[in-house]
């Protein structure tokens, strides 16, 4: 049974997570320019326990979270993927395999189908095998996917096709797109690269021109009207080009949580890029304890917390003032206005910034986390 009815910050209630993403290990064979990993990634050896990760489905499950993203890193480095899954599905939560597919083979797709996986977000870096796989710093890795995707439709899962776009692959989207109808997916998601984690390494390289930003909005709700029926595609505009952030998280503290490969309870992905908040981890406390009266949760739940010009905001509770991590990378300030909405005194600056880096070069080669190879 669920815990309800939790007060807030200014007498709001707090309601149960509805979605859980278990960052299960940061290991992965892939080495994406723009992964949104921590730059300093958690080792194996600080992994939580397969007994450790099923306390945790289940206390989620009790809470009342209905969504199990399970992710990573690469989720299919964990040995006990198919365990895990399983012990989830047990407990009724709705299990989102969130794979590069670099890990898994025919038979352990049909294993975690057994275990009653539900569906497949499968990461694509380019539309061919020659430029995924020079995005993804893995050879043979698009192969692969095309593997997993046949896979995963022979099992009759659901899939979703995941594809960030950025400067050096925008103007590809309809290859890209063809591709996801060809695999069968029932979803496209096309997220801009978001400029935190190791894509800052690459900003050059990736950030995309205002030109290219409109032309991919546009070309993207033509295509959502011809494949109807077809293909739903789901996208996430630029941040830098836009008038109003997006409510990152849904909001803080709102409906999402994340649990880090060491059992560290996040209330975003990147929070710990915020210096003054303290975490609680799953092997101290127990989750709902922590969801509901952590201190980095209840930091910027709700909107008491917040500064002028969203304070007195007619958007407040559409956006949540945006996103608190870019607030502290460009302000300095986690309570900050999220500087790429149009009111916060920063937008300039950022989108001159933006436009800057659009205009550089782009033809050096990407810079990979752990490697000292490079490629263009
Ligand atoms: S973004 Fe790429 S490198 Fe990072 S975890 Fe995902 S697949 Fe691996
Ligand atoms: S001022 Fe704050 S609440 Fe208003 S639109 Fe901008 S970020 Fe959103």
């Amino acid at each position: 049974m669920s815990e309800t009815g939790h007060q807030g910050q200014g007498g709001d209630t707090i309601d149960p997570p509805m979605a859980m993403l278990a960052e299960l290990t940061h290991r992965c064979p892939l080495a994406c320019p723009y992964c949104s990993n921590p730059l300093q990634l958690k080792q194996a050896k600080d992994e939580l326990s397969t007994e450790q990760w099923i306390d945790v489905f289940d206390q989620a499950a009790k809470m009342g979270v209905l969504h199990l993203h399970l992710s990573g890193g690469e989720p299919a480095s964990r040995r006990d993927l198919v365990e895990l899954t399983q012990a989830a599905s047990e407990r009724d939560l709705y299990t989102n395999l969130i794979t590069s597919g670099v890990g898994l083979t025919e038979q352990r797709m049909n294993s975690l189908d057994d275990a009653g996986l539900d569906h497949v977000q499968l990461s694509l870096q380019g539309a061919d095998a020659q430029s995924a796989d020079v995005v993804g710093g893995y050879k043979g890795g698009f192969e692969r996917k095309m593997h997993v995707a046949e896979w995963t439709n022979s099992c009759g899962i659901p899939l979703t096709v995941n594809a960030v776009c950025h400067r050096r692959n925008m103007d590809d989207l309809d290859t890209m797109i063809d591709l996801a109808v060809t695999l069968q997916a029932r979803r496209l998601e096309i997220a801009t690269v978001q400029f935190n984690g190791w894509a800052v390494r690459n900003r050059a390289q990736l950030m995309p021109t205002s030109e290219q930003v409109a032309a991919t909005t546009a070309k993207v709700e033509a295509v959502r009207e011809r494949l109807k029926g077809v293909l739903v595609i789901d996208y996430v505009p630029a941040d830098h080009f836009a008038t109003y952030p997006k409510a990152c998280m849904g909001g803080w503290g709102r409906i999402g949580i994340n649990v880090d490969p060491t059992g560290l309870v996040l209330p975003c992905h990147a929070a710990e890029t915020i210096p003054s908040l303290t975490f609680d981890n799953v092997k101290d406390k127990a989750l709902p304890d922590i969801w509901y009266r952590g201190d980095a949760f209840n930091a910027f739940r709700g909107t008491e917390w917040m500064q002028e010009p969203c304070r007195s905001c007619e958007r407040k509770h559409i956006d949540f003032g945006g996103c608190r991590c870019q607030a502290m990378a460009v302000a300095g300030d986690a309570a900050a206005t999220d500087p790429v909405c149009a009111k916060s005194p920063l937008r300039d600056e950022l989108r001159a910034n933006a436009i800057a880096a659009s205009a550089g070069d782009d033809t050096q080669p990407f810079v990979y986390r752990g490697r000292e190879t490079v490629s263009s």
